[in-house]
């Protein structure tokens, strides 16, 4: 390969997994890395648009990717190139037009099954209506709209739906809402509406996720209303995810939200423990080899919030292990759980503190500001930092949106008070006591204390 072509490949690996999903397909998929002289390297991308998008917008990150891996500092250069196989906008890579007999393959994540999904009472009927709309598209429910926290499974069901579909033999197309509206803009700008819209015209299963990214993007909305009105006018299955339900989405009228909920609304609501264990040990099966059962309980037990936390954990647990060649043990586990913030544990710390000061919880939160209430307040801050290695803006966040600064002054006046306070220095001891005989600070806690 070419120096400049090879010098491009890999910076476009590092970008990959810095710009998000739908920015990488529409602005950097096509690109290429076309020459290297005179300490400037030229990246060749298919239009206009394109060049000027990354000229304005990732100018910066481009060049210092590239820096890095030539070692000197250079000039970078977005050109049109017309080359074959880059003359394709993003835009038409996937467009046919809706007329040719090749339609676009999507690719969906292998990992995504609905074999793969751990069904509990937490998921059960979004479970259900996917794979019943998967089975009989366009037939029971239409739309089906999924909602959800992050994290809680809702692009696993819409690729699953994919799967399914594909080897049924029907054409499934998935996109994001962010990726939609990329797509809208680049086809406003090149004057191709008609093409963009035409899209997914012979699309049997429409599965779009994350809607609510579209809410104040007005003319991209009225777009992808459009095509949601013609798949639905020809019996086409529609798909729909958000992170809330549509009568949730305030600035949408009454009529949109009643078009989007006119099917099947359902949610997924977050995984009890015997869920979470039972997740890990879908994921350990393709993950881990030989760790055990415990450690699995731990991290059910511990991370409790989202599934993505929970899959995140076990794979940095696993990265763990490989890389150290080690048995994974109770401090890695620990290590890892602090630092990640386990939000339940983090209501305990509140109403812990709260309750030694005779408060309530939501006294710590909002605005009260008398002695008693500062000082529990800080005692907090100075615990979340101190037990969970939280972050001053998680802290603050925490605490009702408190800012970074107000979180900093509280912590520190408690840890420049202990030395010379033995009255706050005890009452610390006894909320740690008290917080250590709840079995989720403790690990947390002692963890720690050790670094
Ligand atoms: P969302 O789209 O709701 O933010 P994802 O679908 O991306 O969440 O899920 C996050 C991760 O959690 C994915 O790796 C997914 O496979 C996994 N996951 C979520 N729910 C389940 C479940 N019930 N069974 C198995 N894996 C799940
Ligand atoms: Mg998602």
């Amino acid at each position: 390969m070419e120096p400049a072509k090879e010098i491009w490949q890999s910076a476009l690996g590092k970008l990959q997994i810095q710009v998000s999903k739908a920015n990488y397909t529409t602005w950097l998929s096509d690109s290429q890395g076309l020459s290297c002289h005179d300490n400037i390297f030229v990246v060749g991308v298919p239009n206009v648009f394109v060049a000027e998008w990354l000229s304005k917008r990732l100018y910066p990150l481009v060049r210092k990717t590239l820096v890095d891996i030539i070692g000197k500092d250079i000039d970078v250069r977005f050109e049109i190139h017309n080359r074959e196989q880059l003359s394709a906008s993003p835009l038409a890579t996937q467009t046919d037009g809706g007329t040719s007999s090749k339609a676009t393959q999507y690719r969906f994540n292998p990992k995504y099954t609905f074999d793969n999904f751990v069904v509990s009472d937490s998921n059960r009927l979004a479970y259900a209506s996917a794979v019943e709309v998967a089975e009989n598209p366009g037939s029971s429910y239409n739309p089906l709209f999924i909602h959800s926290s992050t994290g809680q499974g809702k692009t696993h069901l819409l690729h699953a739906i994919g799967h399914l579909t594909t080897n049924n033999g029907l054409q499934a197309a998935y996109i994001t809402a962010e990726q939609f509206a990329n797509e809208f803009v680049l086809a406003v700008r090149e004057n191709q509406v008609d093409k963009f819209r035409s899209k997914f015209r012979n699309i049997h299963i429409f599965l779009f996720d994350d809607v609510h990214f579209l809410i104040n993007k007005k003319q991209t909305l009225q777009c992808f209303f459009h095509t949601f009105n013609e798949l639905y006018s020809n019996n086409r299955q529609i798909v729909i995810t958000a992170d809330c339900s549509p009568q949730d989405m305030r600035p949408l009228s009454n009529k949109v939200k009643s078009r989007l909920e006119g099917g099947l609304v359902v949610d997924l609501q977050p995984p009890d423990f015997e869920t979470r264990l039972n997740i890990l040990r879908v994921k350990a099966d393709t993950m881990m080899t030989s760790e055990l059962e415990g450690v699995l309980h731990i991290v059910a037990e511990k991370v409790c919030e989202n599934v993505r936390q929970l899959e995140g954990a076990l794979v940095y647990l696993t990265a763990q292990a490989k890389l150290s060649g080690t048995k994974i043990t109770p401090e890695t586990i620990n290590k890892l759980l602090t630092s990640m913030t386990c939000k339940q544990d983090i209501k305990l710390l509140l109403r812990t503190v709260a309750d030694y000061f005779n408060l309530s919880a939501e006294e710590l939160i909002n605005k009260k500001r008398d002695r008693k209430t500062t000082l529990a307040r800080h005692v907090a801050i100075y615990l979340m930092r101190e037990g969970y290695n939280c972050t001053l803006t998680e802290i603050g966040k925490e605490l009702g949106g408190r800012n970074h600064a107000t979180i900093l002054h509280g912590y520190e006046k408690i840890a420049n008070e202990l030395s010379i306070n033995p009255t706050l220095s005890n009452q610390i001891a006894e909320i740690k006591e008290q917080l250590n005989s709840q079995k989720g600070y403790r690990a947390a806690y002692q963890t720690v204390q050790k670094h």
